[in-house]
């Protein structure tokens, strides 16, 4: 598979902010150019039979960034277009995003190439479970543990356990997190990434001297991020002014009903001719009157082409990667604050730690517990960003990525360099 060279690829944004914070930080050269390379790329064929009787090959991966800190950890992706470099950029934001809010895991992603909506949940199991064969060598509880990421699941993670248990030979239930709660799951995983964003926009608009009440929200992308977002702000009396799938969204200034919108959305399979709304496109949603935009689809949305027409007061990263460089430039010279992926999505990842932990003392707390905790560990993470951030006056994303690199590098340091 071609490596993409154009420039505003995930894997160049994501080399240039390491690059950008090295010489911020004056990081050694040394662990500079450890840190711009992977420890592990594993690449892998899935054959799989076809519900029609025809075999089909699929390409997955599975790319292991940097453990310094600790096992591998992140999620596994579904999508048609994914690419190299695509898992590549997402894995090393897996490091940051670990090391940042203190999570004791290094980081990795995974992935097939396939469009998980025109297969069967048949050919969907077997294309889950004979992934999960072909990456066991180099996944464990103590070495690296898959997690739901874009198109991918609970149920999906019900069946990478299993079939990891079955070759184990014994149930392993700590080997991914985000499983369904009655194998091992955490009570709170499931809402973890949206509620942790939630927090995050609360820190936000504390600053901003705004109030739940009556902020208007765009959320790009309503899928299991972003929709989680739309319930818990709509609940706490929230308008959300503009919501959109990946073939497009619905405009309304005064607000849609997030329960009616999920039930369009189930019964028509996207947001076409929903009722008093306007109809708008992906890209034009960012573009609209807001108090907080939260991208929450997939990467490289807000470019140098949209980013002066951003109106939105705050922008909070849903997504990974949906700011390019040059955006962020114009965004940081427009005051539009944005709260990085990294720091704004980071709940999922705190909620898997717990996971993990949870099973390896196979000993479960409440839901109540696990939210505190969350909260506890994004508001110290912001509280510490925010900080940063005045203290260096640079932006939100500088200053996190300046914590989260220093963190991993004097892991490095310390640990030394093998043999
Ligand atoms: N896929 C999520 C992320 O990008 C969660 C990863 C995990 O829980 O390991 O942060």
């Amino acid at each position: 598979m071609p490596e993409k060279k154009m420039t505003n690829s995930p894997w160049q944004t994501a080399l240039t902010q390491l690059d950008n914070v090295s010489k911020i930080i004056a990081l050694p050269d040394d662990v500079h150019q450890l840190l711009r390379n992977f420890e592990r790329i594993l690449t892998v064929s899935v054959p799989i039979r076809m519900d029609n009787g025809s075999m089909r090959i699929f390409s997955g991966f599975r790319m292991q960034h940097n453990s310094a800190r600790g096992p591998y950890k992140g999620g596994v992706r579904y999508h048609p277009e994914l690419t190299l470099d695509d898992l590549k950029a997402l894995a090393m934001e897996m490091t940051w995003k670990c090391s940042l809010v203190g999570v004791p895991f290094g980081g990795a992603k995974g992935g097939v190439i396939c469009n998980p909506k025109a297969l069967s949940r048949g050919e969907l199991e077997r294309l889950t479970r004979r992934y999960t064969y072909a990456i066991m060598p180099i996944i464990g509880i103590e070495k690296d543990i898959p997690a739901p990421d874009v198109n991918t699941n609970e149920q999906i993670m019900a069946w990478m356990m299993d079939t990891y248990s079955m070759n184990n030979g014994y149930c392993t239930p700590g080997i991914v997190t985000g499983k369904p709660v009655n194998i091992g799951g955490s009570l709170g995983r499931t809402d973890a990434t949206g509620l942790g964003i939630t927090f995050t926009i609360g820190n936000a608009i504390k600053r901003a001297r705004m109030n739940f009440k009556c902020l208007k929200v765009a959320i790009q992308g309503y899928g299991n991020v972003g929709s989680t977002v739309g319930r818990l702000l709509y609940e706490m009396g929230c308008k959300i002014v503009a919501v959109s799938s990946s073939k497009g969204g619905v405009y309304n200034h005064k607000g849609l009903d997030h329960n009616v919108l999920m039930k369009y959305y189930k019964e028509n399979g996207s947001f076409e001719r929903f009722p008093h709304a306007a109809g708008i496109t992906n890209e034009s949603l960012l573009e609209l009157p807001c108090d907080v935009l939260v991208p929450a689809a997939l990467g490289n949305q807000i470019t140098k082409e949209n980013a002066g027409k951003v109106k939105a007061k705050i922008i909070i990263e849903g997504a990974n990667g949906p700011t390019t460089p040059e955006a962020d430039q114009v965004l940081t010279e427009r005051k539009i604050p944005v709260i990085p992926d990294i720091l704004a999505n980071a709940g999922g990842v705190i909620v898997s730690y717990f996971e993990w932990v949870q099973d390896v003392q196979s000993y479960f707390w409440c839901e109540k517990e696990v939210n505190t905790k969350l909260k506890d560990l994004l508001d110290r993470s912001y509280g510490e960003v925010l900080h940063l951030s005045q203290e260096k006056r640079v932006n939100l994303r500088t200053a996190a990525m300046i914590l989260a690199v220093k963190k991993v590098a004097d892991a490095i340091l310390v640990r030394g360099l093998y043999p």
